[in-house]
């Protein structure tokens, strides 16, 4: 049997805060072996265009800004494992890595995982998500192309959305459950103008409709009024928020009342050696940019701490 590979770092989730907290590790002299389960860059990688990531004025394609950031980790030496962690030991000195393959231990653990999309709660949604429910505008928007779509949601990603899909859609609805969306402003004025957009505020979405296997439209009500109507749709782009990733926990570390973990801006876990950074830690502003931060605070930790468990 092989025996099991010991690193300094163990970086799990190659989202913007892994990559980042990788590359950090590697140019502090550490071995780091970093875990991804897809493509690395996570939600990011799945943003058509990021404008508010400094250094880029004309904005950059998520799919770009996610290889660039994984050649840079892996020109100073990142070692990555495309491979899910299915199970850590964070009891065990050094900490017990699993995925399906492989077993490896590392002095430090990072857990960068993110979030996921939430879902709808429709009792037909497992069966039309790919059939007209889905929670990636820019990887799905083509297939809706001249037809109308509803967006679910009034934060930055439904409003991105919507602003994407009125490019390729007919007619793109923003169902929102208040009556002004939480967007970031400069969001509303570009919706406004778009003439292919409209509104139902004050609106949630009750009942999909499916024909030949395929969402057709939606039944919604009107939180105010209790007024209920149908829309015709092909497509229902969902943008009600995230999950953080951290069921492979399985209570390893305290989480917070919506599942995220408990660590502050240093990043460091109440376990010694553990840290979170990027979106599945507790904290108020999940961007890129939070990301990021979050990935070169929690390799400066690490590094310390493996510099005194050495
Ligand atoms: P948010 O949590 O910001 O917004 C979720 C939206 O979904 C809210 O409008 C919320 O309504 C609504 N919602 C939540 N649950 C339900 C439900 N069960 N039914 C109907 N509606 C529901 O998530 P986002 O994905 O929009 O953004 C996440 C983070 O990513 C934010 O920090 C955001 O700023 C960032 N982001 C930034 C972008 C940018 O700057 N360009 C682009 C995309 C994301 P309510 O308001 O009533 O709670």
């Amino acid at each position: 049997m092989s025996e099991t590979k010991l690193y300094d770092v163990a970086v799990i989730g190659s989202g913007p805060a892994g990559m980042t907290a990788a590359l950090y590790a590697a140019r502090a002299g550490l071995s780091v072996a970093l875990f991804e389960r897809m493509m690395p860059g996570g939600q990011m990688a799945e943003t058509e265009k990021i404008e508010n990531y400094p250094g880029f004025p004309e904005g950059v394609s998520g799919y770009d800004l996610a290889l660039s950031m994984s050649q840079q980790a892996a020109r100073f030496g990142v070692e990555e494992v495309a491979e899910e962690v299915e199970r850590i030991d964070l009891s065990a000195e050094p900490r017990v890595i699993a995925t399906p393959y492989r077993t490896v231990e590392a002095k430090a653990v990072i857990v960068a995982t993110g979030a996921r999309p939430r879902k709808m709660d429709l009792p037909n949604n497992a069966e039309l998500e790919g059939h007209g429910i889905s929670y990636c505008a820019t990887c799905d928007g083509n297939f809706f192309r001249g037809k109308k779509v509803v967006v679910i949601g009034g934060g930055d990603t439904a409003a991105a959305d919507a602003i994407y899909l009125s490019r390729v859609c007919e007619e793109v609805t923003i169902i929102y459950r208040r009556s002004q969306l939480r967007a970031t402003r400069v969001y509303h004025d570009v919706l406004e103008g778009l003439a292919n957009v409209r509104f139902e505020w004050d609106s949630v979405v009750e009942e999909a409709y499916a024909y030949d296997g395929k969402l057709s439209g939606v039944r919604i009500r009107n939180v105010q009024t209790g007024e209920q109507k149908e829309l015709s749709c092909a497509g229902m782009f969902v943008a009600i928020g995230t999950v953080p990733n951290t069921e492979f926990l399985a209570g390893a570390l305290p989480l917070d009342e919506g599942g995220y973990i408990v660590a502050g801006e240093g990043c460091a876990t109440s376990v010694p050696g553990v840290f979170a950074a990027g979106d599945v830690r507790a904290k108020s502003l999940r961007q890129v940019a939070t990301a990021v931060a979050d990935g070169a605070n929690a390799a400066e930790a690490a590094a310390e701490y493996v510099a005194e468990h050495r």
